[in-house]
């Protein structure tokens, strides 16, 4: 990779002055840091509006509505100014941007579907009410929609989606991230923020293991290119080697960081490739689904509505609990209960288990991440599931069935996987694996039939 370059990317252009007169808001959704944050500048005033039931099916689930709330206690305390405020968005922004007298709502458009319409319905009310709404850059390198083929269509593979995002890269600015003031309205006293998660007792364990909010976005982001990067590609499969990964990513599903800012500290460095090859991956998922807003409900592969599941809930549950007594499926499972994240490669490990050997939709398993995920993201999580399922984009041109234990042999050659997160008690195996695996690919053959 050359260090030449320099990022341009393909966003709006910078607000007009003229809009931010006399204030803006700063309407966060997925932009929840005070620093290197656009939508902050010029001492805009920030505003979080909860409304999981603008999210339908996707409200944040146990662990992702844990982290959210204690990003916004974080972020409250950088910004006092922070409004955190029930819904609907149509009706606060509006509302707000009259009571303190603000011409413009600046926003980071949306990639989920439902924070699409969510959009649609806020601009049409700023709209209405005479407020400038716009658009900045936000928790992603590019634009919805903005990296497309030459005639227009969506990459469906990934190679060629990662040469066009390269070739739109150029060298990241040195230049420290601004911090915003957006305390022009100061409050008194901390923002409360208990309605967006009431305290549940199975979240508290998740406070062992993770720092919600942009200083433990950078602490993790200095620890990641300070120790594992330069091994970054011969670890990162690795699940006995603990932190070889960066643990970005529920601090980037919040945009606690933003993925600018992680380029510009690991641009140039030994492993940065392999690395920053990841990241496009988030952008690939993140075009896909605003290309395909059915990713998680419907396979992009279109044969695969008819695929022969033997839906069994006795199965699921034990799948969701780690008792399938497979052991790198069940340790797998615990390491997610314990901390709400799992290695990457026992994510593909534990989705091909459950989707080949047990034949259960990809959707439930990914509903049970979606649940208990402290990283959960729309994209990321339906495009890891098709993808394992084999339904979706770029999946293997064959009918991939991961064997659980060859990829503890392989993944986990020391056993300090196993040993940290296992269960001590072990039921008998649920499937053969042998057995089962022979009645998936005969699944796959009645599809294609
Ligand atoms: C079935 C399945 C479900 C998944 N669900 C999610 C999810 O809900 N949320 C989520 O963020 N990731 C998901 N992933 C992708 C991946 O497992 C995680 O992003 C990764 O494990 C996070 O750890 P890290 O931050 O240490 O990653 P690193 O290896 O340090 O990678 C850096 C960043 O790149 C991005 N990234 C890495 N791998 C992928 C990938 N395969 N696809 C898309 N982006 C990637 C993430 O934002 C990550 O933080 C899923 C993968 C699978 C197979």
């Amino acid at each position: 990779m050359s260090n030449k370059k320099c990022i341009r990317i393909a966003w709006p252009t910078p607000l007009p002055r003229l809009y931010t007169a006399p204030m803006a808001l700063a309407w966060l959704r997925r932009d929840l840091r005070a620093q290197g944050n656009p939508l902050l500048e010029d001492g805009a005033l920030p505003v979080y509006v909860h409304d999981p039931s603008a999210a339908g099916d996707w409200a944040p689930g146990g662990a992702s509505a844990w982290w959210l709330a204690r990003s916004l206690e974080a972020l409250a305390r950088y910004l006092p100014a922070l409004r955190v405020l029930p819904g609907p968005a149509e009706e606060v922004l509006p509302r707000l941007a009259a009571e303190v007298g603000a011409r413009a709502v600046r926003y980071t458009p949306a990639f989920e579907p439902w924070r699409r319409a969510e959009e649609a319905r806020v601009l049409s009310a700023l709209a209405r009410a005479g407020v400038a709404a716009v658009p900045t850059q936000g928790a992603y390198l590019f634009a919805p929609g903005s990296v497309v083929k030459a005639d227009g269509t969506p990459y469906r593979v990934f190679t060629p989606f990662y040469k066009a995002c390269v070739a739109l890269l150029e060298v990241p600015g040195t230049a420290p991230p601004r911090c915003a003031d957006g305390q022009r309205v100061p409050r008194a006293g901390a923002e409360d923020v208990s309605f967006v998660c009431p305290p549940a007792r199975w979240q508290a364990k998740l406070a062992q293991h993770w720092t919600p909010g942009e200083s433990g976005a950078r602490a993790a982001l200095a620890r990641f290119t300070q120790g594992p990067l330069p091994r970054y590609a011969a670890d990162r499969n690795r699940l006995d080697i603990p932190d070889a990964a960066s643990r970005l990513s529920p601090h980037l599903a919040w945009g606690e960081i933003s993925p600018q800012e992680i380029l510009t500290a690991v641009w140039g460095r030994p492993g940065a490739e392999a690395f920053i090859r990841q990241l496009i991956w988030r952008e690939f998922a993140a075009q896909m689904l605003w290309h395909f807003p059915d990713m998680p409900a419907a396979p992009l592969q279109p044969a695969f509505a008819r695929f022969p599941w033997a839906r069994d809930e006795g199965a699921l549950e034990a799948w969701r609990r780690g008792r399938t007594g497979e052991p790198l499926v069940d340790t797998a499972m615990a390491e997610l209960w314990e901390t709400g994240t799992m290695h990457n490669r026992a994510r593909m490990v534990v989705a091909s288990f459950l989707t080949k050997n047990l034949l259960q939709p990809w959707q439930d398993g990914q509903r049970w991440f979606w649940d208990t995920l402290v990283d959960a993201d729309l994209a990321n999580n339906a495009f890891g599931w098709q993808w394992v399922a084999g339904c979706g984009a770029d999946a293997a041109p064959y009918f991939r069935i991961f064997n659980p234990r060859t990829q503890a042999e392989k993944f986990d050659p020391t056993g300090a996987y196993r040993d940290r997160w296992a269960p001590a008690l072990s039921p008998p195996p649920l499937v053969d694996l042998a057995a089962s695996r022979a009645r998936a690919l005969a699944a796959y053959q009645d599809m294609r039939a």
